[in-house]
């Protein structure tokens, strides 16, 4: 073998793969086509349950999230109507603002810090499989060679070449209806109020900033990012349209007729100044797919790779890291010989209804944002259900992807089996003062929280103790959770909705997966034998045989 696990793409979700990977001990070999990273960046921001998922690697502060955890957003934005979350006591919508070229370079250094081997310029080419390997053919710089591994991952983006050779079908719909453009501009000082930051435009009134923001002629976007320059997006519908290429390269002069078009007014734009890279954009039409399957054998398909959607909202890397970080475990268990039967099934089975609910808020959001009076009938509605704070709530669990509640088996109980463990301050004994959850969650093992007082449990994970790791400490945050839907029952990916009793539960010991979902959990200052039964049940169920 030349590796564990082949990954196509060094995108961020191939990245991201591999270093959860290379932390549970298996070898990845990261193939990239493109000689070099892109200068071309896509994604503006992380939003959603991947901000804290990152926090719980370590990774925020390096991302730019400072020293403090993550705090929640106050304020976000759904099918271009403004989300007010600052009431909601259990707000699960944390926003993460960093360019998409920063986090590929922050996750390619961590790999690398990690051991990751990362093919620069090598292009998966073919590949074929039998019982025991997966042999890749790569297009190198040095000319063609083999690859042997015993799992390949094509996280090689929309237009996946893996998901190809294996004949996965790729179903879902095209639209050729939208022209959306984008640039890096320098707006004239004065229009920006120094009260909102928002934008004035003359002729048409003040435009908030980073809203998306609805006409009967379109969408427009004013994005005055700190330290970055300033994006201005249009949407326009243009029955149609299709894929751009071959037109010429979008211009200022091309994205003022659009402003123009979309609010009614000119807009003055100016070339964008300071530090680069600047953005001209144009796409036409895009794409809603789901593949038909995540897995062939030994070949699985990750982010993009296995579902596009429209960008509205920004969920592809909350959902695209979320799935690598559901696989990386799962496929070194394979490798490394203590997987328990359809562990690795469990990848599709808990990650695709999490796509579909992608799917399904990105298209509801794209409806809501079309233009046309039926269309702001239906968003005036919206506007009256949004004063609802549980719909608030709802909206929020479902764009930052918290509303997912994984099922663990017979031992469902807790209301907060199956869910995101919630963050926690503890006390582990050892004089260093509080510890977050997410500093004892950086090793990305199985962790079991015995938080009784008298480290009993511990000893019931006496025989995974090559797998799981037990840790004793005391609760210092009375705060148990914030785990949305843990309070309201509200639906997820499962569909039957969450515990519905309106309590979280107090919390006394956990297990939590590699991906910090929870496996089992108690509120009993002394669990019984039934619990302790349960909890040999979870521990065999996710990590195999003692
Ligand atoms: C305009 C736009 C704005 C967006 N904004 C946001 C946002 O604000 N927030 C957000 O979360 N998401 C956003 N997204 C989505 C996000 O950019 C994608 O979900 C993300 O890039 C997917 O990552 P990936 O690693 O799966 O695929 P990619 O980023 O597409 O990476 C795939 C990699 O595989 C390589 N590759 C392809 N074929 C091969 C091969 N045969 N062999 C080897 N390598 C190969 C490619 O060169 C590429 O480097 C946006 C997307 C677009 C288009």
């Amino acid at each position: 073998m030349s590796a564990d696990v082949v990954i196509a793409g060094a995108g961020p979700n191939g990245l991201m793969l591999a270093c959860e990977l290379s932390l549970a001990g298996v070898r990845p070999i990261v193939l990239e086509r493109l000689p070099a990273r892109t200068a071309e960046n896509r994604a503006n921001g992380l939003v959603g349950q991947v901000v804290r998922m990152l926090d719980r690697r370590g990774l925020y502060g390096r991302l730019g999230g400072g020293s403090e955890p993550p705090r929640p957003t106050p304020a976000f934005v759904f099918g271009a109507l403004p989300l007010d979350l600052s009431a909601l006591d259990d707000n699960p919508l944390y926003l993460l603002q960093t360019p998409q070229l920063r986090i590929e370079q922050v996750l390619e250094e961590r790999a690398v810090e990690l051991g990751v081997e990362i093919r620069r310029g090598h292009e998966l080419t073919g590949l074929t499989q039998d019982a025991e390997e997966v042999v890749a053919d790569v297009a190198g710089p040095d000319g063609p060679y083999r690859l042997r591994a015993r799992y390949l991952v094509g996280a090689d983006g929309g237009r996946s070449v893996t998901r190809k050779l294996t004949g996965i079908g790729f179903p879902g719909v095209t639209r050729n209806s939208t022209v959306s453009r984008t640039a890096s501009v320098a707006v004239p000082p004065e229009l920006v109020d120094p009260a909102t930051g928002g934008l004035n435009v003359p002729g048409y009134g003040l435009v908030p900033p980073f809203m998306h923001h609805r006409t009967e002629h379109g969408l427009f976007v004013f994005a005055p990012f700190p330290g970055r320059s300033t994006l201005v997006t249009t949407m326009e519908w243009e029955p149609g349209a299709a894929e751009d290429d071959g037109l010429p390269p979008l211009t200022l002069e091309e994205l003022g007729e659009s402003v123009r078009r979309v609010l009614g007014a000119d807009l003055p734009l100016g070339p964008a100044t300071g530090p680069g890279p600047h953005l001209m954009r144009r796409l036409a039409g895009g794409n809603t797919r789901l593949a038909g399957r995540f897995r062939d054998g030994r070949v699985l398909l990750a982010g993009d790779a296995a579902h596009v959607h429209s960008a509205i909202g920004g969920p592809g890397l909350n959902l695209g890291l979320q799935d690598t970080v559901n696989l990386g475990w799962k496929l070194a268990a394979e490798i490394r010989g203590w997987a328990p039967p359809g562990l690795l099934d469990s990848y599709e089975a808990e990650r695709r209804p999490a796509a579909e609910r992608v799917v399904m808020h990105t298209q509801a959001q794209s409806a809501l944002i079309a233009p046309g009076e039926e269309v702001t009938a239906l968003r005036r509605l919206f506007t009256e259900l949004l004063g609802d704070r549980n719909v608030v709530r709802h909206i929020a669990g479902t764009m930052a992807g918290a509303d997912v509640r994984y099922d663990m088996g017979a031992g469902d109980v807790h209301p907060l089996v199956g869910r995101w463990a919630p963050d926690l301050s503890l006390d582990t004994g050892d004089g260093t003062g509080p510890v977050r959850l997410a500093e004892l969650t950086a090793d990305a093992r199985p962790l079991l929280l015995d938080l009784t007082g008298d480290a009993s449990l511990a000893g019931e994970a006496a025989g995974w103790d090559d797998r799981v790791k037990a840790v004793t400490a005391r609760l210092l945050d009375p705060a148990t959770t914030n785990a949305p839907g843990a309070r309201d029952g509200s639906a997820g990916p499962r569909g039957s909705g969450g515990p519905g009793d309106g309590e979280s539960g107090e919390i006394t010991a956990l297990l939590l997966r590699p991906d910090c979902y929870v496996a089992w959990a108690s509120s009993s200052p002394r669990p019984d034998s039934a619990e302790r039964a349960a909890l040999r049940a979870a521990l065999a169920r996710w990590f195999g045989a003692p």
